[in-house]
């Protein structure tokens, strides 16, 4: 593992007043991994800056960063799966308030192995709907994820692969993923503001469909026009993209894979 800008054995190097495990005070990023390379490294630490300076969490250079991310996966010969790292505000005397300007962060990181078992991304999958009761600043990827955990504990209890979260009648995110629609040959997004996080794999799929000129509106849609879709896809790191075919008791289209849904899995493993 990567224990701030040393890689060491895997041990129990978290300090029990650590800020990330005491607050959730921190911020992380998941990368994946294939042919031994990270996948779009330079969009996670890009957007791992951004998350740090939303939160007034100062960290060190980012490209040493990347530079030691790219040691350890070399280091655990990682051929294909994850990195997985945080940055907490450190670790001191429990109290709510920052700590003294001086505590240095703590950064940590490590790297699972994982091979795609099931080809979820050609069969589909089903999701459930589910309020979406998280803060108004899910545009950080901070460690507070407990609406998330129990959101996804609600999917998986119904067989489901993700629980989609809305707002009222409007659909944002997904718990640990982004949500499309395809209506018409269109394919609608929430736009990315505060409401959800900016997913790496969303903007890439949004760069791929100009390339495909597929139109996309980054625009919000209800959970009737959800439900009413002819195709809808989530999307995240490793993931990647699945068809969702049936949400709740509600099947999607013709319960089947959709082609423009295809066309954008297609495209997405020719990245790798
Ligand atoms: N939305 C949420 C809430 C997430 O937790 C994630 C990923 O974990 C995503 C979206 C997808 O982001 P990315 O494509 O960068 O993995």
């Amino acid at each position: 593992m990567l224990f701030n800008d040393r890689i060491m054995d895997r041990e129990n190097v978290v300090d029990i007043e650590d800020r990330g495990y005491q607050f959730g005070d921190g911020i992380y990023e998941v990368i994946g991994v294939y042919d031994g390379k990270p996948l779009m490294l330079d969009e996670h630490m890009e957007r791992l800056e951004r998350s740090a300076k939303e939160i007034k969490l100062n960290m060190g250079l980012i490209d040493d960063l990347k530079t030691k991310l790219e040691e350890l996966v070399s280091a655990n010969n990682l051929e294909e799966g994850i990195i997985y790292m945080q940055v907490s505000r450190g670790a001191a005397a429990r109290w709510h308030e920052f700590p003294k300007a001086d505590t240095p962060t703590v950064t940590v990181a490590y790297t699972r192995a994982e091979n795609r078992t099931n080809n979820v991304e050609d069969q589909g999958a089903t999701a459930v709907l589910t309020e979406d009761i998280r803060w108004l600043r899910c545009d950080i990827k901070t460690l507070n994820l407990l609406p998330n955990v129990m959101a996804k504990q609600e999917a998986v209890e119904h067989g489901a692969i993700e629980a989609i979260l809305h707002r009222g009648e409007i659909v944002t995110e997904a718990s640990a993923s982004n949500v499309f629609i395809v209506k018409d040959g269109t394919l609608y997004t929430h736009p990315a503001d505060n409401y959800i996080l900016n997913g790496i794999t969303r903007r890439k799929i949004i760069q791929l469909c100009e390339a495909l000129n597929l139109k996309v509106n980054e625009q919000t849609y209800t959970v009737d026009e959800l439900l009413d879709a002819d195709e809808v896809f989530i999307s995240a790191t490793k993931l990647d993209v699945v068809p969702i075919l049936k949400v709740d008791d509600h099947t999607i289209g013709n319960g089947e894979p959709g082609e423009i849904t295809k066309q954008i899995v297609q495209e997405f493993r020719s990245l790798y």
